[in-house]
């Protein structure tokens, strides 16, 4: 369960988010809707501590992200322990970023390795098991520079999955993609949500938001102006700035 409480981050005078709460029940997917500059992304990015909130705090069960409390005040962690929390949540962005020099199969396997959750023939184990629910069990020995860039978007997204997150973040993860590579994606991310991974995603997809969606937030400037059911917000809109913005994506 993750608990996303009164979070509020400024960048100089611009409130990037605004007293911005969230709960996100394990094995639902929330879909983050809004215009550019809404404050989608920095959100994304509070929850596993790649930004420091101003105000508020986020928890992924019952464990404060980035803090530890003590009495009744919070304090930060020091890198080490922010990075072992990371390992629960896996990230996934618009630019796929493999390891340029490693094959898939090391991309894959690094992580568990380094972090030292898997042995080495287990780590192989689980990547091969990886790569077939993303559809690439081909291309285990390829460099990520010959795959397609919705090949390497499913590579990514098996790497994150990979150390076993408790929640997947997708910030975009079809936007950087040719039109007809867009589908390859969404269908894993599919796949990810009828399997019962917790997933939070940024995505213009709209379709794929109906479909999927238990839950979608609806952002601007910095605030959650409406949520609900993707019927009703999709087909009911209630907030003026959501059915305009419905208006011009639908
Ligand atoms: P997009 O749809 O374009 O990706 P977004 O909803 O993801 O937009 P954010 O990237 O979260 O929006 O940005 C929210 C606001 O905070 C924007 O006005 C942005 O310019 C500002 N912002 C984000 N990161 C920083 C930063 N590191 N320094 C200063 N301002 C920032
Ligand atoms: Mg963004």
């Amino acid at each position: 369960h993750i608990s996303i409480t009164g979070v509020s981050k400024q960048y100089g005078h611009h409130k990037a988010l605004n007293n911005v709460s969230l709960e996100i029940e394990p094995g639902t997917v929330t879909v983050i809707l809004g215009p550019s500059g809404s404050g989608k992304s920095t959100l994304l990015r509070t929850i596993n501590h790649l930004e420091r909130v101003d105000h508020g705090f986020i928890q992924i069960d019952g464990e404060y992200i980035g803090y530890r409390l003590e009495g009744n005040k919070l304090y930060e962690l020091k890198e080490k322990e922010i990075l072992k929390q990371r390992i629960n949540v896996g990230y996934v962005f618009q630019n796929f970023n493999l390891f340029p020099h490693m094959t898939v199969l090391d991309n894959l396997i690094e992580a568990p390795i380094a972090h030292g959750k898997l042995d080495k023939q287990s780590a192989i184990a689980e990547a091969l098991r990886l790569l077939e629910l993303v559809g690439l069990s081909d291309k285990v020995n390829s460099w990520p520079r010959h795959l397609s860039g919705g090949q390497q978007q499913r590579i990514a997204i098996a790497r994150a999955l990979a150390l076993k997150p408790k929640v997947m973040l997708f910030d975009e993860p079809t936007s950087a993609l040719d039109p007809e590579l867009v589908g390859e994606v969404l269908d894993v991310i599919k796949t990810l949500a009828k399997s019962g991974t917790t997933l939070v995603v940024v995505t213009h997809e709209i379709g794929f938001a109906r479909e999927v969606a238990d839950q979608i937030v609806f952002m601007v400037d910095g605030e959650i102006v409406e949520q609900g059911s993707a019927q009703q917000l999709l087909n009911h809109p209630s907030h003026p700035r959501t059915q305009q913005f419905l208006s011009k994506v639908l």
